[in-house]
């Protein structure tokens, strides 16, 4: 992290703990995109909570929970905790030891709650499980930050899109992780979401790192 981008400090106290714990979890965030994550969750410039689709693990977590901890705001971390498709027996992304023994299905939520429990996020953190798309439907805060970063289907990626964006306030940060504009590079559907969201004219570009987009709500959009 630059100083500059860190307001002219690297960061130091809790932050700097909570980073080290997310730098050391189990998941799929490479390291700079998850200091992107922090530098932009700390700069926020709305009210409201922020929300994160796609936990896994609780790395990606990690990174935005030490902004949200230092700028008091709760961080819902929705996820189902049975895995996407690409985390399932036989695809690539594949964790046999995530697989409860008895139902015989992935189950990420221990791992997950280990994962805020040590990086002592526990009050700043509040797990969702459930399917993203129900949680959607039935929520009504308006989002200061909103990290999409669940399933990468093409309909969980745009449904995500569709289910979540309405939420965010005006102003808000919306970061969509996997962003690939060469499809060599990887899957399409959160490319595709991402250019939907800047074909609709309701978001600035703020920065890209790696596969992470960084978005400013500045309108109502389409
Ligand atoms: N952000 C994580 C990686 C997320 S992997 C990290 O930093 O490591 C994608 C996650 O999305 C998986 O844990 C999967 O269970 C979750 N997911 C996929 N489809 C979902 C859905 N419809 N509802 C809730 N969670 C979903
Ligand atoms: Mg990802």
């Amino acid at each position: 992290m630059s100083a500059a981008d860190s307001g002219g400090r690297e960061p130091n106290g809790r932050p700097a703990e909570v980073l080290a714990h997310a730098e050391a979890a189990r998941g799929f965030m490479p390291v700079d995109e998850g200091q992107a994550l922090f530098r932009r969750a700390s700069v926020v410039a709305v009210d409201g909570p922020f929300l994160e689709v796609g936990s896994y693990c609780g790395r990606s977590t990690c990174f935005l929970g030490a902004a949200a901890e230092v700028r008091g705001r709760l961080l819902f971390a929705v996820d189902h905790h049975r895995g996407s498709e690409e985390n399932q027996v036989g695809w690539e992304w594949h964790e046999p030891d995530l697989v409860d023994p008895v139902l015989e299905r992935i189950d990420t939520l221990p791992a997950f709650r280990r994962t805020i429990h040590d990086a002592g996020l526990e009050d700043t953190v509040v797990a969702v499980v459930g399917d993203s798309p129900a949680v959607a439907a039935a929520w009504a805060t308006p989002l200061a930050l909103l990290f999409i970063d669940g399933g990468h289907g093409v309909e969980p990626a745009h449904r995500d899109y569709e289910g979540w964006v309405p939420h965010l306030a005006f102003g808000g940060t919306l970061l969509i992780h996997d962003v690939f504009e060469d499809p060599a590079d990887g899957g399409r559907p959160p490319y595709e979401i991402w250019r939907r969201a800047v074909d609709s004219g309701a978001f600035a570009e703020v920065d890209a790192v790696g596969s992470l987009r960084v978005l400013c709500r500045t309108g109502p959009g389409n």
